[in-house]
C-alpha cells in the first residue's frame, strides 16, 4: 500500500499547481471598466464556470485568464506559470457560442487547424480521424462542415481543440444555442475531456450546466468577482453574498 501512496499524492500537487494567476486584474474598454480588482488563480484540474448576468464580464475574464485581452490593456497583473507536467508551455484552446469553420469539408477543418498550430504533416491525418471518432463525427468527415446542425459544428469544433491536445480548454457559453439533446452531447463531450485531465473554464448563463460539469464557481457581477467557490458550497448558497444568492434564486426555475 505505501507503494502507492506516494505517487497518489504527487498527482494531487500536479493537479492544484497554478496555472493562470490574477491580482487586482482589470480591463477598461474605453470608458467602460468592464473587469475591476480581480483576484483569481487557476489550478490545473480546475472545472472552473464563471455565471453571472449579462455584461457582468463573463468573456472578458475568459479571455484575460487566456491572455487575449489585447487590445484592450491590462490593469494589474497577470502571471502566467503554464507550465505542463512536462515542462513545456501549456497548450490552451478557445470555444466559442458558434464557432469559426471554414467553408470546407468536416476534415478539411481538422486538418487546417492542426497545419495552422504546426503539427507535422505526418502526424495530421491520424490526429484528424482520431478526433472525429472521439466526438462521433467520422461517418460525417467529406460534408461540408457549415451544413452540419448546430451540435455537430459545435463537435466539430470540440474535436479541432481536441486534436491538438490542450491542457485548458476555455469555452464561451459553448451551447448557448443548441436545442437540448445537442446540449446534452457537448456537455458529455466537456466532461469527458475535464475527465481525461484537460482543465476546463467555461462561462454559462445555464446554472444546471455549472452544477452538472463544474466543480468551482465563480460569480461576477458588474465586472467584479463576488464569489469563488467550490460546486456544492456556490449551490448552497449559505456563503454568497446577497446579490449572488438574489442571481441564484432568479436564474434556478429556468436553468436546472
Ligand atoms: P454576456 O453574458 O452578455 O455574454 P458577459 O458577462 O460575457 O456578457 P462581457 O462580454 O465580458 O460580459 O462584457 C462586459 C462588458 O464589457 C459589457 O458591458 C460589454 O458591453 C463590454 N465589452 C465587452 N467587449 C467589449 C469590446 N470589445 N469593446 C467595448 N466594450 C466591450
Amino acid at each position: 500500500m505505501k507503494a502507492m501512496e506516494a505517487p497518489a499524492r504527487q498527482t494531487l500537487a500536479v493537479l492544484r499547481s497554478p496555472i493562470v494567476t490574477l491580482r487586482a486584474a482589470g480591463v477598461r474598454y474605453g470608458p467602460l471598466q468592464a473587469l475591476q480588482g480581480i483576484d483569481l488563480t487557476l489550478y490545473r484540474g480546475d472545472r472552473l464556470a464563471l455565471v453571472g448576468a449579462n455584461g457582468s464580464g463573463k468573456t472578458t475574464l475568459l479571455r484575460l485568464l487566456h491572455g487575449l485581452h489585447d487590445p484592450a490593456p491590462l490593469q494589474g497583473e497577470r502571471l502566467a506559470h503554464a507550465l505542463s507536467p512536462e515542462g513545456r508551455p501549456c497548450r490552451a484552446a478557445m470555444l466559442y457560442q458558434r464557432p469559426f469553420l471554414l467553408n470546407l469539408s468536416v476534415r478539411w477543418n481538422l486538418l487546417v487547424g492542426l497545419w495552422l498550430q504546426g503539427v507535422p504533416a505526418a502526424e495530421r491525418a491520424e490526429r484528424c480521424q482520431r478526433a472525429l471518432e472521439r466526438v462521433g463525427l467520422a461517418s460525417l468527415a467529406r460534408r461540408r462542415a457549415r451544413e452540419l446542425s448546430g451540435g455537430q459544428q459545435q463537435r466539430l469544433a470540440l474535436a479541432r481543440a481536441w486534436a491538438l491536445a490542450p491542457d485548458i480548454l476555455f469555452l464561451d457559453e459553448p451551447t448557448a444555442s443548441l436545442d437540448p439533446g445537442a446540449k446534452r452531447e457537448v456537455e458529455a463531450l466537456i466532461g469527458e475531456f475535464a475527465d481525461d485531465g484537460v482543465t476546463v473554464v467555461m462561462s454559462t448563463h445555464n446554472l444546471g450546466q455549472a452544477k452538472r460539469l463544474a466543480s468551482r464557481v465563480v460569480y461576477l457581477e458588474a465586472g467584479r468577482l463576488l464569489a469563488d467557490l467550490p460546486v456544492d458550497r456556490f449551490f448552497r448558497g449559505a456563503e454568497l453574498p446577497e446579490q449572488a444568492r438574489q442571481f441564484l434564486k432568479g436564474e434556478l426555475p429556468w436553468t436546472t
